[in-house]
């Protein structure tokens, strides 16, 4: 082959690889512009033209604040993201939107905040402002409780003020009792209202909710409240009152009673938020 016929060779060869390379550019935009044409602006604005809600999940405390610790140095704050951690994964499966409020042990600090209060306000702050700015939001949050006596067990749900919010509660309330913490003779525990102390679920402006999953306090309560198994049937029967709450359905609230007539637990709930003002 002459050196001319070479040269030709290679240029047929140049002019084929651009107009090949052209045509696979035209046909990546091509199919670039017709998806984005086609498919839905994004996916909050599928579910929220069904009216599905975004499940925001608070793994409580996280950080600098490990919440409440047991007698045997069991720390709130990494089974709260645990089960949170189920819960997101349980909605998600079901194909709700979820946003949680921290995805791991740490928080980021402003280099300002140096004493343990001052993180705690940081935190529950931007908390606060990241739940109030998701649109269509209903807000769950996970705790554990404590008390200066081993006996007090079981779950209980506190509401905030805002619209919806007991009827919430008190279906997770009934659910948790009715499949969880089943010896009513002992447990006999409603979903209460907020105490006005706690700041965050005072400042919600959506349907709101704080699960305290079990006593800390109770040696019980401590074990199964670490098990794999234990965490993922808190987080299923969260979801299904969640789920159960959305579809209307509405049990019949038993009458609730201050805490202090209550004759197996009394004064307990919450009570490690009672100083837990941020
Ligand atoms: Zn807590």
């Amino acid at each position: 082959m002459t050196d001319k016929a070479l040269k030709n060779r290679r240029l047929r060869l140049l002019i084929k690889l651009v107009a090949a390379l052209v045509i696979l550019v035209t046909a990546v935009s091509f199919t670039r512009y017709v998806y984005k044409s086609l498919r839905p602006k994004n996916r909050t604005t599928m579910f929220s033209s069904l009216s599905f809600p975004t499940l925001v999940i608070d793994a409580g405390h996280g950080g600098s604040d490990g919440g409440a610790v047991s007698p045997n140095g069991v720390i709130e704050a990494g089974i709260n993201l645990s089960i949170s951690r189920r819960l997101q994964l349980i909605a998600q499966f079901y194909g709700f939107e979820t946003v949680m409020t921290r995805a791991g042990d740490d928080i980021a600090y402003p280099a300002d905040a140096k004493t343990l209060r001052a993180r705690k306000q940081y935190d529950q702050k931007t908390r606060l402002k990241l739940i109030n700015s998701t649109p269509n939001a209903v807000f769950i949050s996970i705790h554990q409780n404590i008390y200066p006596k081993p006996a007090p067990f079981g779950a209980q749900v506190l509401y905030s003020p805002t619209d919806g919010s007991r009827e919430l509660g008190v279906t997770i309330q009934e659910l948790l009792k009715s499949t969880l913490n089943t010896d009513t003779r002992t447990n006999r525990r409603g979903a209460v209202k907020v105490q006005k102390s706690i700041y965050l679920m005072n400042n919600l402006e959506c349907k709101a909710i704080l699960v305290e999953c079990g006593f800390l306090s109770n040696p019980q309560d401590e074990s199964v409240l670490q098990e794999a198994d234990y965490q993922t049937k808190l987080a299923a029967i969260v979801f299904s009152g969640f789920c159960r709450n959305l579809s209307g359905k509405y049990p019949v609230a038993p009458a609730e009673k201050p805490a202090e007539t209550q004759e197996n637990n009394p004064g307990t709930e919450a009570y490690h938020l009672i100083g837990d003002v941020w």
